[in-house]
């Protein structure tokens, strides 16, 4: 079966990661890496199982789930 793609955008303009990084904290099968010296990064896009759990919960409204 072929797997669905998805793409993951993060509007960096909006990601307010200083405030919070519920993205790293939310997904439930680890797509964002945290870093203390850097913002939130997608490590794993293929991994994601669209459930825009990150895309809802986002303060900032800085991530889209394209599918
Ligand atoms: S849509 Fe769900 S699985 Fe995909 S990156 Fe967001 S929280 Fe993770």
């Amino acid at each position: 079966m072929v797997k669905n793609m998805v793409r993951i955008v993060i509007d960096y303009a909006k990601c307010v990661e200083d405030i919070d990084r519920i993205c790293v904290e939310i997904c439930p099968v680890s797509i964002f890496r945290d870093s203390k010296s850097e913002k939130p990064k997608i490590v794993s896009e293929e991994n994601c199982i669209q459930c825009r759990t990150c895309e809802v919960n986002c303060p900032g409204q800085a991530i889209k789930i394209l599918t």
